[in-house]
């Protein structure tokens, strides 16, 4: 994969940064659509959160997204790459996908292990990707984050695939409608006691990595700390997304801050 700063570094437009928990950023998610307006701590979770996390057995309530992105306008870069499976936009001998979600990964979570360690309560004892499901677009046979995460050293060492698709049609069903399910997922050897880092590439309405982390805490985990590479937000959805967006796309992202560690944006507070 070569040098994972010198891979991602020409694309650093393309990241925006993830604020941290606070008044209109949900405490899950650290972002989304956030249309309470509460502002005692603890913060609100965003509409999304409110409902992937109600409908399983034990949901996470740490999802750490490297980047926000957007489906329009001048975010749309990381979202082609993740979402429609686009390589990054580069002259020729730029990287593919699979090798900038890889760079991507491997340093943020080097800089940022810590943070996520830190989450988990310990030592991360199990690294795993949420498989795709036949409600996925594009249908694919082959799930390429399992690819990603095994061109990234420090996530490989630990790499485990665990999770396979449910063969529930109806928790299928619901996961296509965004909504989470405990039988969307099972989980194939053993996870008890374990300590697990859910790898993913896109999170739109947490209802794959709330499903995933709820099979894996039914199966036995103690931990489960979704890393996903980026946060879908709709900035035209109300003035709280706006806001979100408006100030991660005014400043320059930096790989050495995540939403554990960073500023919180105080997003209701002051004009973005
Ligand atoms: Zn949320
Ligand atoms: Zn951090």
């Amino acid at each position: 994969m070569g040098d994972a700063s010198a891979v991602t570094q020409p694309y650093l437009p393309v990241f925006r940064n993830v604020p941290a928990a606070g008044p209109g950023v949900c405490r899950v998610c650290h972002s989304g659509p956030n249309e309470r307006r509460a502002l005692k701590a603890p913060y609100e979770m965003c509409a999304s959160c409110r409902r992937t996390t109600g409908g399983v057995f034990r949901h996470t309530p740490h999802v750490v997204p490297v980047s926000l992105c957007a489906r329009r306008g001048d975010g749309t870069q990381l979202y082609d790459i993740v979402a429609r499976h686009r390589g990054p936009v580069s002259p020729s001998g730029g990287p593919d996908r699979s090798t900038f979600l890889a760079a991507t990964l491997a340093r943020f979570h080097r800089a940022h292990r810590a943070c996520l360690t830190r989450a988990a309560g310990g030592e991360f004892t199990l690294v795993t990707t949420v498989p795709v499901t036949r409600t996925d677009r594009p249908v694919e046979a082959f799930h390429p984050m399992l690819r990603v995460v095994g061109m990234v050293r420090d996530l490989m060492r630990l790499h485990r695939p665990v999770l396979l698709p449910g063969d529930s049609e109806s928790a299928l069903a619901r996961l296509a409608g965004r909504e989470s399910d405990d039988r969307a997922f099972h989980v194939i050897g053993g996870v008890g006691g374990a300590r697990v880092l859910l790898v993913d590439d896109l999170f739109v309405s947490g209802a794959r990595v709330q499903s995933a982390a709820s099979a894996l805490f039914r199966a036995g985990a103690r931990a489960v700390v979704a890393l996903v590479v980026a946060r879908l937000v709709d900035p035209s959805s109300n003035v709280t997304s706006a806001r979100v967006w408006a100030r991660a796309s005014a400043e320059r992202f930096d790989f050495e801050r995540c939403c554990l560690c960073g500023p919180a944006a105080g997003c209701l507070d002051r004009p973005a």
